[in-house]
């Protein structure tokens, strides 16, 4: 029996014979009195490669994401974020239960964007009536959707003609990187701050970055002490994200090329980067598991690729899919 093919999402992957070894061989501290190099290592690194002026090693997305809200928000204050963004959606309403932060919530358009009309109708006047608007939180790639830099220039004019912070939720920012062929830094540009996995297509085993300006970090680090998220010999992890950062970024155009490939050999609509969507009949999903094709059950699948995923796999899927009757 030949190993399966895990569709179900790209943070499926498991480190690979290389990032183990560096994680064995990764020299290490104690994280909460900032002795940990390898940490210390992956921070700058980040800083640089993001081009802010201080990072920080989260061990979760979701974390870094509420870390991120609570350092640009107070209690009573507002975030203007997308229906679909994962910081609105997908985290179990940390913003507001933890964070006392209202969410305005704003219908993402097709293309994943919010319109820029709705956002600014959205802030709400200086009276005591009204949560205080302080945040725009976007997302880049959302649901496989990549943004263009232009819209992130606009919106960011926006919010910065009306006093507010950003923030980019760039779980998956280095697939909207590669797929428009720019550096990361450029699609960062201009945000207050960016959060950034190296857990999903990157292929580490956990572990995201917070990136801001010094004074932000400084905030987002009380913040995640505050959140538990304070690890002590991180730097096994952080040697991982290291290894993700040098060996794992240009070659997710292969799972971009892998998710084309999947689409047109399934007949689903031409994906943006490395999500396959597809209306799933009733037993597909039973039929795809039978040969030894794993997705996430639903009427519309998300067939996500990664570097788990080889070419003969997702041949595999094709054949798996195609043969449903
Ligand atoms: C996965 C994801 C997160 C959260 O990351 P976790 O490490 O799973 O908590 C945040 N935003 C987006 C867009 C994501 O895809």
């Amino acid at each position: 029996m030949s190993a399966l093919v895990d569709l179900r999402s790209d943070t499926v992957t498991r480190p690979s014979a290389g990032m183990r070894k560096a994680m064995a061989a990764a020299e290490v501290g104690d994280d909460v009195f900032g002795d940990d190099p390898t940490v210390n290592r992956l921070q700058e690194c980040a800083a640089q490669l993001f081009g802010f002026e201080a990072s920080l090693f989260f061990p979760t997305g979701t974390q870094s994401n509420l870390a991120a809200l609570m350092s640009h928000c107070q209690r009573g204050d507002e975030v203007l974020v997308g229906m679909e963004a994962h910081t609105y959606r997908y985290e179990a309403g940390g913003g507001a239960v933890l964070g006392s932060i209202q969410p305005q919530a704003i219908v993402n358009r097709p293309d994943g964007t919010l319109d820029l009309g709705e956002v600014e109708a959205a802030i709400k006047p200086d009276d005591p009536h009204f949560a205080r608007t302080r945040l725009l939180a976007l997302e880049n790639t959302i649901t496989g959707r990549v943004i263009p830099r232009a819209y992130f220039d606009q919106a960011l004019a926006l919010a910065q003609r009306r006093g507010l912070s950003t923030h980019l939720d760039g779980a998956r920012i280095f697939n909207a990187a590669v797929k428009l062929g720019l550096p990361v830094k450029d699609l960062c540009r201009g945000f207050d701050s960016v959060s950034s996995c190296l857990s999903k297509g990157l292929g580490a085993p956990a572990g995201t970055m917070l990136l801001g300006s010094k004074d932000f970090i400084a905030r987002a680090k009380r913040a995640r002490k505050m959140l538990g998220g304070v690890m002590r010999q991180a730097g096994v992890l952080a040697a991982a994200g290291l290894y993700a950062l040098e060996h794992n970024v240009e070659r997710l155009a292969e799972d971009h090329a892998n998710a084309e490939r999947l689409a047109k050999g399934i007949g689903a609509p031409t994906p943006q980067s490395n999500m396959v969507f597809f209306d799933a009949a009733p037993g597909l999903v039973e039929h795809l598991a039978q040969q030894g094709v794993i997705v996430l059950p639903g009427a519309r699948l998300r067939l996500v690729t990664h570097l788990d995923v080889d070419a003969a796999g997702i041949e595999r899927a094709i054949a798996a899919f195609n043969s449903f009757k």
